[in-house]
């Protein structure tokens, strides 16, 4: 592996569909690696998710210090897929808070259930908004899909309007709103302050699964590599369009 390097956090689906597997390819995709730590491990298949075990903190700190330790190279950039529980959350928050990792660019894809449904973060007693809160403000970009900003939001969400509302709420530098669960062309909306910047892209027939966790690493794979965020985020999607024509195949029609 060569390029720059990306610190990733996320779930281990053995098929590679989602999850760290998911995200090395995409690094790979944008020229960049990555150092990939389990915070849990799922069982995955044909018929979707079936069960998660999250990782000790002790390991999934263990695995950070190990990294860390004597390392030659640096890592440039961070990102958090699938944290498991609240306490993760907190713990990754904290790390990636103090040096030497407190100036990475961090983009927290805030993954908290499988398309099969199965549950990939449990909150505990508070909404999930407040148990990502600290690492969310933390955040260079989230990466939130319409379904996440609602959970994190705790409303439904009607409009694009209310949806640069809401992401306008979320502590993080910057919030990509993911438009693809919705009718017509997927739009992404890239909110920053006050700036809202529209990426419309092109509806493919069908659905491929980790496209979420692909579109979050390249983009930490493009900043790492000092890409600005906007461009970050356009290549990003253009990686993960190319990854759809390759599973499914030719685009299809707009709309
Ligand atoms: N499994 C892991 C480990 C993940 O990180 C994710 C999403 O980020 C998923 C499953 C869910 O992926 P999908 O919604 O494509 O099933």
């Amino acid at each position: 592996m060569s390029g720059p390097r990306v610190l990733l956090f996320g779930g281990l689906d053995p098929t590679g569909g989602a999850g760290l597997f998911a995200d090395l390819e995409a690094l790979s995709a944008v020229g960049a690696s990555g150092w990939g730590m389990a915070t849990a491990l799922t069982a995955q298949g044909p018929r979707g998710a079936r069960s998660a075990e999250p990782v000790a903190l002790a390991t999934l700190s263990a695995q950070l210090r190990s990294l860390l330790d004597g390392a030659r190279e640096r890592p440039r950039a961070a990102k958090t897929g699938m944290l498991g529980t609240a306490a993760h959350a907190a713990a990754l928050a904290r790390w990636l808070s103090r040096p030497p990792l407190s100036r990475l660019p961090l983009v927290v894809d805030p993954v908290l259930r499988a398309s099969s449904g199965l549950a990939l973060f449990d909150a505990g007693r508070r909404s999930a908004g407040r148990a990502l809160q600290p690492l969310l403000e933390r955040a260079t970009l989230a990466t939130p899909n319409w379904p996440e900003l609602e959970l994190l939001a705790g409303r439904s969400l009607g409009s694009e309007e209310e949806a640069v509302r809401a992401a306008r709420e979320l502590p993080s530098r910057a919030v990509l709103v993911k438009g693809g669960h919705r009718n017509g062309p997927p739009v992404d909306v890239l909110v920053r302050g006050r700036r809202v910047i529209r990426i419309e892209g092109t509806r493919r027939p069908g659905t491929a699964r980790g496209t979420g966790c692909r579109l979050a690493s390249a983009v930490a794979g493009l900043l790492a590599g000092g890409i600005p965020l906007e461009e970050a985020v356009r290549r990003a999607k253009r990686v993960v369009e190319l990854y759809l024509d390759r599973t499914l195949g030719a685009p299809g029609e707009r709309g």
